[in-house]
């Protein structure tokens, strides 16, 4: 089969399809044929070493497709059942044997393109929103990156729940799609200044809670547009990992809470992935939450999409189509 694989750490051009066998799929493992692959940031993070791997490495933790065949002990799932999966590696490929217990079935009304991509970045959307910090009705929030694939879903499902969003985009035409999807002030990251923006809007109080998938160059602003005991959730590093902070920082800024959470912390147990995939599928076949897959690039071309991604030219989710 065709998959994507890099032998060294490095630019997208380490991204080279080569000609593997299909991977049989080994006991509580399914073997799942590819019709969509997701893309996310942290695929650029696995590539570039910033997340270590053992190499050669077949990128990708996210896809959509149909059970072409179970391992022993595999009850969960049968041949033809359409599935999605979450976790480990090996997704930019035109199959992958993977645990069934970090697979859930696609229900109808959710094709695999939707679900490839919205399964990992709602269920990050569900996370935060719900666990990291419960958002109430008529809280104002910050979410940082709003017209990201993570972001586009975090706007929706915080107006859903009846939060005030403060997003943060970087171009014109970002701040347009945002405001289509219910965000209720839009900061021009790369233009404005961040806090002062935060400050005017909440009446110099600042907000109880931001979301900072974008790291080093947002974290400043941040910091300073927390509302006291406010907390800060670092969950991404699109912009490069943030600076050290000594705890001093927190007592001045007004006695911060600082957390970096990741996904694979707040879905361990099957029942809890389950119960996640069944939250992000309902919100998407309620039309609540609307999934826009701004860009897709075959399989090939996986490099040209991480340039993209990288280059802030997507909008929305990417996918890669085997
Ligand atoms: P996005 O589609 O959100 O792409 C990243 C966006 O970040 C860009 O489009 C860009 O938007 C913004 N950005 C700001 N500065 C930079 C920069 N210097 N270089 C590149 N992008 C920049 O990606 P995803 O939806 O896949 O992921 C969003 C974030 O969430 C990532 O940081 C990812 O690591 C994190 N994440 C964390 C998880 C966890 O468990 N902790 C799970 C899933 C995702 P703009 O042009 O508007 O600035």
């Amino acid at each position: 089969m065709r998959a994507i694989r890099f032998e060294t750490t490095g630019g997208p051009e380490v991204l080279q399809l080569a000609d593997v066998e299909t991977p049989k799929p080994g006991p509580g493992q399914v073997l799942v044929r590819h019709e969509a692959i997701g893309i996310n940031f942290i695929d650029t993070y696995h590539r570039t070493g910033l997340y270590p791997v053992k190499l050669p490495c077949t990128p990708g933790g996210e896809a959509a497709g149909v059970v072409e065949a179970v391992g022993e002990g595999v009850t969960r799932f049968k041949p033809g059942d359409p599935v999605a999966y979450l976790g480990g590696f090996g997704a930019y490929a035109e199959a992958n044997a993977v645990r069934a217990d970090r697979a859930v079935r696609v229900p109808d009304g959710v094709d695999a393109r939707t679900a490839a991509a919205s399964l990992l970045k709602g269920m990050t959307v569900e996370a935060l929103l719900n666990h990291t910090y419960r958002v109430s009705g008529g809280e104002i929030i910050l979410v940082h990156a709003a017209a990201g694939g993570v972001g586009q879903i975090m706007t929706q499902w915080a107006k859903a729940i009846g939060a005030v969003v403060i997003a943060t985009v970087g171009s014109e035409a970002k701040a347009v799609r945002v405001r289509e999807l219910g965000a209720d002030h839009v900061i021009l990251y790369r233009e404005q200044d961040v806090a002062e923006e935060v400050r005017r809007i909440t009446g110099g109080r600042g907000v109880p809670v931001a979301y900072d998938s974008v790291g080093k160059d947002t974290f400043e602003g941040t910091l300073k547009s927390l509302a006291r005991r406010g907390l800060f959730v670092s969950f991404g590093n699109a912009s490069g990992p943030p600076d050290p902070v000594p705890p001093g920082r927190l007592a001045q800024a007004g006695s911060l809470y600082l957390t970096r959470p990741t996904l694979f912390d707040y879905v361990v147990t099957t029942e809890q992935l389950d119960a996640s995939a069944a939250a992000v599928f309902e919100m998407i076949r309620s039309g609540t939450v609307a999934v826009e897959i701004g860009q897709t690039f075959p399989l090939d071309r996986a490099g040209k999409a991480h340039e993209a991604l990288e280059s802030r030219a997507t909008i929305g989710a990417s996918l890669l189509i085997p």
